[in-house]
């Protein structure tokens, strides 16, 4: 089957076609690690993850690369300038009383622990900003032979009035900038929308981070380590192309305008955009102090599941509304789930066939623009349908390849001989009328983490989540 997935560039749900059969490339911008990844930037990696296993199942091979960016990105960003402010890592790195090195280390460790706590799937590499330096000097060389940049006191710049389309993607213009206007742009800059490709090492003094270019010491300006990191590792056209709506306005028209002008080739066939997670209905952020990561959540005893579970209840172009509340529904519908695979009497080696109609239905809701939702709400039906429980439990373990709640772990799950042993004195108390030692003993199962429910005639154990 074919994914059907919204692209941000035609404002169109369309078939992804990849340029080479059988073969999916795809980028993902990932963390600037100055700090730790919240819940937000996760939904946005999720949203990656969900489309890479939903090519995989459909029999795809996806080479996909996600980066780290390590190096240059200004917080003038947040007022809609990349190119204004101070670098995030030089500020998080005396903030801290650290080096940038030590910095991008311990954010950069912390991040691969949630990413794999999240179980997202791994792309081929995380390529680091500071591995590519020599490749982005060699791009902007590219682009200053084919005359699209300018040097002023700061930096060498992109001048975008030589790239006819720009503003196709989001329609961020210089005409829209100078309307709302947040930050005073860079008056030697040409046009407002012009973006920094090197910047210069402030005059009199040195950074944690500087190289030798053609142009004088500095640093890489943030938009331009996409464009060559996807150059390197993907080649010059891409299918598809992720990130959060945030990126859309100003990074990703960067990324275009520059990847497309120095090769003359179009950049990315689709565009991929997640939308915003709202935390109790508002706006959420480190201002806010509602940025949340997945430490916060564990440290209030949710399952990283849990989160993975929760963003499944949204439709990522949707804004999807974080609460306490909605993420523990999100544990409790997990954990039911968890125990009914649980207690399904099959052995992992006596699985059955897969239900084709179910499998079927499953597929048309991811490939339908990764309406999880949906295929959520498919695993229930499943869960809840008439079928033999080979059949079901065979055809979970294919729906988990895109889930990925880890089933197998659970199938085949064996109640300990004494949890057995105490529920089957348990039954003969209650057959005879005791009740006081038949709750006793039920209690005592419970405590163990196991439950006993009775159906007319019989009991059955189930682990508990
Ligand atoms: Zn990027």
């Amino acid at each position: 089957m074919a994914l059907s997935l919204y692209n941000s560039l035609t404002k169109q749900v369309q078939e992804v076609q990849p340029l080479d059969l059988g073969v999916v490339r795809m980028y993902a911008c990932g963390p600037t690690v100055y700090s730790y990844a919240h819940i937000g930037n996760f939904r946005t990696f999720a949203l990656s993850d969900f489309i890479v296993r939903t090519l995989k199942f459909n029999g795809y091979q996806v080479k996909f690369i996600m980066n780290i960016t390590d190096v240059g990105h200004l917080t003038g960003d947040n007022q809609g300038d990349a190119d204004t402010g101070e670098d995030r890592l030089e500020l998080s790195a005396s903030r801290e009383g650290k080096s940038v090195k030590d910095i991008v280390s311990f954010y950069t460790k912390q991040f691969m622990t949630d990413y794999e706590k999240l179980n997202l799937i791994k792309p081929e590499k995380f390529t680091q900003a500071t591995q590519y330096i020599k490749e982005q000097i060699d791009l902007i060389r590219r682009l200053k032979e084919k005359g699209y940049t300018y040097q002023i006191e700061d930096g060498v710049y992109f001048d975008t009035s030589k790239f006819k389309d720009y503003g196709h993607l989001s329609g961020f213009t210089e005409e829209t900038i100078k309307e709302g206007a947040r930050v005073e742009p860079n008056p030697q800059k040409k046009h407002p929308v012009d973006f920094a490709l090197w910047k210069f090492s402030p005059p009199y003094s040195t950074r944690w981070q500087e190289w030798e270019s053609p142009w004088g010491i500095g640093y890489p300006g943030w938009h331009v380590e996409c464009s060559a990191m996807i150059f390197k590792e993907l080649g010059e056209q891409i299918d598809i192309h992720v990130g959060g709506e945030d990126h859309k306005t100003i990074h990703h028209q960067n990324e275009i305008a520059q990847s497309e002008s120095a090769s003359g080739k179009k950049f990315s066939q689709f565009w991929a955009h997640c939308t915003f997670l709202q935390v109790d209905g508002g706006k959420m952020g480190k201002s806010e102090g509602n940025a949340y990561t997945l430490l916060d959540l564990e440290s209030k005893r949710y399952l990283p599941a849990a989160l993975r579970y929760f963003y499944m209840t949204g439709h990522y172009r949707k804004p999807l509304n974080f609460t306490w509340e909605a993420l523990g529904n999100a544990q409790n519908s997990l954990k039911r789930l968890f125990e009914a695979v649980s207690a399904y009497n099959v052995s992992k080696d006596s699985t059955g066939r897969v239900s084709d109609d179910y499998v079927q239905k499953f597929e048309r809701s991811i490939n339908d623009d990764i309406n999880m939702p949906k295929a959520l709400s498919v695993t229930w039906d499943l869960v809840k349908s008439d079928l033999q429980e080979d059949v079901k439990v065979a055809t979970l373990l294919k729906l988990d390849e895109v889930l990925g709640f880890g089933f197998d772990s659970l199938i085949g799950f064996e109640i300990p001989k004494e949890v057995g042993d105490l529920a089957r004195t348990r039954w003969e108390y209650k057959k005879v009328g005791i009740w006081d030692k038949a709750d006793f003993i039920r209690r005592e199962v419970d405590k163990m983490g196991f439950s006993i429910e009775d159906s007319d005639g019989g009991y059955k154990v189930k682990k508990r989540f």
